[in-house]
């Protein structure tokens, strides 16, 4: 056997992938790719109930957004295809058959009311858990308990039956996580799982050790979540006589609320109105929508980013990785054990970080499309520029526009707390007498010392300090009181509409007054 390294994200096409997926094909893609290796994308869809239309093609829009590449999968191909399970549906029989065989699995025949009245029975004893297991499985309709003719008969009249793990009575089942070090659990409190349901298909568990060991794969590197299906799983090796090349298990720990309370979830995004999807999605059965990053503006190289250290550190103080860079940093050992809080102000920051290290020309277009929606035309030299000088101050792409529209639109409203601070008579006298000496050069085209000069000559004339007019004279030209460094700002405008803007100000907000 090659020891190439071999990682596959396996998620179930119930909807939309939660931004937590997200990390896990993220991660699993940083392992193999630092390592060589390959990544698989599989699609376990063998729970046809949970079965929604269209997240398939979700998942697979969500990684191409995320730069993610699989090696392998349903698009791709690859040497151990089929990679969604529906189509691998013939295979997983044989290995029910072959733990059947081999006594590790077992044909149960039990009604859904039989099972019922055993947790019932169960429940009435004051059992905790109440499970199908090494104790109760001997009062239940199966092929332990029935005689082999019977089992036989049974079958041949087409009566519906599971195949059942036979789960060892008292066991150690333990495994080295990556992540966690030993994980010891007692069989006992492992119940005797469904491995193949009455319809012929494989449960999650036996499809995905079945699957993972026919795909060759060397690392599961996912979700908490499953951890608890874990010693299953390494039981499912054992029986099947493929723990020598079982996977190693790497479990990533789980995202929190934002309070650090508890397990993220989508009430916590819409009680915040943050997304914890990657994209927008409408589920096709129940009309509900959901939120997505990409959607929300933020880039996708930020929020692989943001991702990547929910749940990993690179043990230095550096911030700022690209998917190269997270590459050569990432390692298993760095991944944390404990939940991790999941942040939006901090992917808020990242996406702030990777605005601002942008050239106008790279975020340009960002404006033009904003723009073109507000059937406002910009040139690209024009939006460069503008972007050159907000890039400084906006969180997302769309706040170059929704910031910045006062480039192009005089603005029709005055931010009221400027206004009635700064709105004074000394200040409307100094803005007329600008706009006046505007007015004298309004066809040329000024810079911002040169409009700083002459604006410098209306004070002095008229004896007052620059630091009584700044913030009028931005709030006149953009209508509000904070934004980009100002003289860049009026020399975009020019002479002539930086005029008419102070005298439409002065003309909706009146002549002030001096405290
Ligand atoms: N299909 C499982 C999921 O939806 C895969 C879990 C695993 O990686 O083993 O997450």
């Amino acid at each position: 056997m090659s020891n190439e390294v071999r990682v596959r994200f396996a998620p179930s096409p119930t909807g939309a992938l939660h931004i937590g997926g997200v990390r896990t094909a993220l991660y699993n893609y940083l392992f193999t790719r630092k390592h060589g290796g390959k990544m698989i994308l599989r699609i376990e869809d063998t729970d046809q109930t949970r079965y929604v239309e269209g997240a398939e093609d979700y998942i697979k829009e969500a990684l191409k957004w995320t730069g993610i590449v699989p090696d392998e999968g349903p698009e791709q191909g690859g040497p151990y295809g089929p990679y969604r399970q529906s189509e691998r549906k013939a295979m997983y029989g044989q290995y029910a058959q072959q733990l059947v065989d081999a006594g590790h699995a077992y044909y149960a025949f039990d009604t859904p009311e039989e099972l019922d009245a055993m947790r019932e029975r169960l429940k009435a004893a004051r059992v905790k858990s109440p499970q199908y297991n090494s104790v109760t499985r001997m009062d239940m309709t199966n092929s332990l308990t029935l005689p082999e003719d019977e089992v036989k008969a049974r079958i041949e009249k087409g009566e519906p039956y599971v195949v059942r793990l036979k789960v060892p009575r008292k066991e150690e089942v333990r495994l080295q996580d990556l992540v966690r070090g030993w994980v010891m659990v007692r069989s006992e409190d492992i119940d005797d799982k469904v491995i193949l349901k009455s319809d012929g298909m494989p449960t999650y568990h036996l499809a995905n050790v079945v699957d993972d060991h026919l795909m060759k794969i060397t690392h599961v590197i996912r979700g908490e979540e499953w951890l608890p299906s874990a010693p299953l799983h390494v039981l499912l090796y054992k029986f099947l006589g493929w723990e020598d090349t079982m996977p190693r298990f790497a479990h990533l720990p789980l995202l929190l609320k934002p309070d650090g309370n508890g397990k993220l979830s989508k009430r916590d995004a819409e009680k915040h109105g943050f997304p914890i999807f990657p994209l927008d999605w409408t589920d096709h059965n129940t009309g509900e929508k959901v939120a997505g990053f990409r959607e929300g503006g933020y880039l996708a190289d930020a929020t692989m980013n943001f991702l990547a250290f929910l749940g990993w550190n690179p043990g230095t103080t550096q911030e700022i990785f690209s998917l190269e860079e997270l590459i050569e940093a990432f390692t298993v050992e760095r991944i944390g054990k404990s939940g991790t809080k999941f942040d939006i102000n901090k992917a808020q920051w990242f996406n702030q970080q990777y605005l601002k290290q942008k050239s106008g020309q790279e975020l340009a277009p960002y404006l033009i499309e904003s723009a073109k929606k507000a059937n406002i035309e910009v040139s690209a030299e024009q939006a460069a520029a503008i972007c050159e000088l907000m890039k400084e101050r906006v969180t997302f792409p769309h706040d170059f526009w929704t910031q910045g529209g006062y480039f192009f639109v005089t603005p029709e409203r005055y931010e009221e707390k400027v206004v009635r601070k700064k709105w004074t008579a000394t200040a409307v006298e100094v803005l007329l007498a600008f706009a006046e000496e505007l007015k004298q050069v309004a066809d040329q085209a000024l810079d911002g010392d040169q409009i700083k000069e002459l604006l410098n000559k209306v004070l002095e004339a008229k004896g007052i300090g620059m630091g009584k007019v700044m913030q009028p004279l931005r709030l006149a030209a953009t209508g509000v009181g904070g934004g980009p460094d100002l003289m860049p700002v009026l020399a975009f405008l020019g002479p002539n509409t930086l005029a008419q803007r102070i005298e439409h100000a002065v003309k909706l907000l009146g002549a002030g007054k001096d405290s």
